[in-house]
């Protein structure tokens, strides 16, 4: 893959780059991908790893991987696990592991001085109270009753707060900043909220957690971040962000700039989203190969390289446009196309009996592990009397230009002998199970004498074959947008998921090592499913068609 080549410039790193060569921030360079640990990564995520930990490499920085841990109740190390070994897959390592909740006693103290400095005060208005207090877009804010509350009483109750003398809701702490503000998140936003809710890495020592605006800001500014890179949607947050900054006078504070997110068609990329597919058993786990999850899309067989290059082909800009999932589909294929070995795989089998292939008889076929690379090398494949072959390889009656096997006519087995078809049995119901047929014993290699095979198919010899599952994927959702959807779960696809389970494939796709990439010729590439495959019993995932099927 090209991933490795030098990535090709975006606004951000000509920002970066400017930055450097002029010495601001003493020419360091911080960044740090700060997810909120609440769900699996998905592949908009890949992109903000890629711009954040591919600066950080490229430009001689730091990248930190920092968990932004200030929602107890949606939070769970085991997300947080997930995500540290998502971001080590994808082929990055981080400067420094930190959270926002290590911040929690420097993030209080900052909060203390704001007080100190006028900037905060508590209020003591309900939830309900205090959207009312805040206008709308068209009206400006009215303050609050309590905004005037002096220095020493702010401070008694933030202490008092923090001590869990109230209940949950019955305080906040508010930035003092302007409630006619044109920008809605000026007008006096939350900072901090009595919740009483066990941590999971700070259990219950704290009942008040520090708001996102508040909390990501500092902990940008306590990392030495210089460049906090976020998606677009907090543009308007920019003011506050800078305003908590200024207001307890960080020197060298970082800067935000903001970039499109990664939109993609035919699915959905937000974990509070994802995670009602795993909830509702809508899919089967995170790591379902139909989840745009970087966990899903790794067992469908993407590799870390693939997805390194799809961040790459999307660039990174302003414009808040949508991906088509051929663009994510193509670099597997291409990857894959390069990089996976050949294998003969049938999926759903008719057995073939060659009637005059001698008794008893087997011989050693060495097959090319990829044809256009004769350095893969070549593997042994059985060949014997008996063989199985796709049902749809062969038709009663063909249709028009149909060049597989007839009944009386030829094929080549790849790789092998051709073949012709002498007769067809049946069972009771109509349904073929056998096709008895003939070799051409100077056909290894060769072409037949005096006449044209032009058909050429797959085949596993049965003696070795091994039965294999195959879990054939569609894509989940059947609207282009469903995050546009009243409802995005009314935009799922019947039938996403086919299970065949009796497949036969060659003996050396059973011994294949889980995530093994391979293409099965004629088919598709498949992976050997991390979890499931087994030499006893192989499973394989669909990752892509040979070619693209989205009817371009
Ligand atoms: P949630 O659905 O829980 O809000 P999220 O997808 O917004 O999740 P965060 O944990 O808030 O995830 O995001 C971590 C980082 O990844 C943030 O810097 C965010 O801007 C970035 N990010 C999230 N979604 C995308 C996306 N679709 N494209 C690019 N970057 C993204
Ligand atoms: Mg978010």
């Amino acid at each position: 893959m090209s991933s490795d080549a030098k990535p090709s410039n975006n606004f951000i790193r000509h920002l970066v780059s400017a930055d450097l060569e002029a010495g601001k921030h003493g020419g360091r360079l911080q960044t740090r991908f700060p997810p909120e640990p609440n769900g699996y990564l998905h592949i908009g995520h890949a992109k903000s790893i890629c711009l954040n930990f591919g600066l950080a490499r490229d430009y001689g920085g730091q990248c930190n991987l920092r968990f932004d841990d200030t929602n107890p109740e949606k939070e769970d190390a085991e997300y947080e696990q997930a995500i540290q070994s998502d971001v080590e897959w994808l082929g990055f390592s981080w400067s420094n592991l930190c959270h926002a909740s290590d911040y929690y006693q420097q993030l209080y103290d900052y909060a203390v001085e704001l007080i100190r400095r006028g900037c905060a005060y508590v209020d003591s208005l309900s939830a309900e109270e205090i959207r009312e207090y805040r206008g709308s877009l068209t009206e400006p804010g009215k303050p609050s009753p309590y905004r005037e509350r002096s220095v020493e009483e702010n401070l008694d109750l933030f202490e008092r707060m923090r001590e869990g003398e109230f209940a949950d809701g019955e305080h906040v702490l508010r930035a003092r900043i302007d409630m006619a503000s044109g920008n809605m998140n000026m007008r006096d936003p939350t900072l901090y909220r009595i919740r009483r809710h066990t941590h999971y890495r700070t259990g219950d020592q704290w009942c008040i957690y520090p708001m996102y605006d508040y909390a990501h800001c500092l902990s940008d500014a306590i990392e030495n971040v210089t460049h906090s890179l976020c998606t677009l949607e907090f543009e308007d947050h920019r003011p506050l962000y800078d305003w908590v900054l200024a207001s307890l006078e960080i020197a060298d504070p970082p800067k935000q700039t903001e970039f499109a997110p990664l939109n993609l068609e035919y699915t959905i990329l937000s974990k509070r989203k994802l995670i009602q597919l795993v909830r509702e058993k809508i899919v089967d786990g995170w790591d379902d190969p139909r989840m745009p999850t970087i966990t899903g899309l790794r067992r469908r067989g993407f590799t870390p390289a693939a997805i390194r290059e799809f961040c790459e082909r999307i660039g990174v800009t302003k414009n808040d446009a949508s991906i088509e999932m051929p663009v994510l589909e193509n670099v597997i294929r291409d990857d894959l196309n390069t990089n996976a070995l050949r294998r003969m795989a049938v999926l759903d089998p008719i057995k073939v009996v060659i009637t005059n292939y001698p008794q008893d008889h087997s011989e050693t076929l060495s097959l090319p592990n990829h044809p256009q690379n004769p350095e893969a090398g070549t593997r042994d494949v059985l060949f014997g009397g008996t063989v199985y072959i796709e049902r749809d390889d062969f038709a009663e009656v063909p249709p028009p230009k149909f060049k597989r096997l007839v009944p009386g006519g030829e094929v080549r087995l790849r790789g092998s002998y051709v073949i012709r078809c002498d007769e067809v049995i049946k069972d009771d119901k109509g349904e073929i199970t056998e096709l008895r047929c003939s070799y051409d014993e100077n056909t290894l290699g060769k072409n037949p004498e005096g006449r044209k095979v032009k058909g050429v198919i797959h085949w596993v010899n049965a003696e070795t074959a091994v039965t294999a599952e195959v879990r054939i994927y569609e894509p989940l959702f059947k609207d282009p947008n469903p995050a546009a959807a009243e409802d995005f779960l009314d935009c799922i696809r019947e039938n996403s998921k086919t299970v065949l389970t009796n497949c036969k494939v060659e003996p050396a796709l059973a011994e294949a090592a889980p995530e093994t990439n391979v293409q099965f010729e004629r088919q598709g590439y498949f992976v050997a499913d991390r979890r499931d495959h087994s030499p006893a019993r192989p499973v394989f995932n669909r990752t892509i068609t040979l070619r693209d099927s989205w009817g371009g």
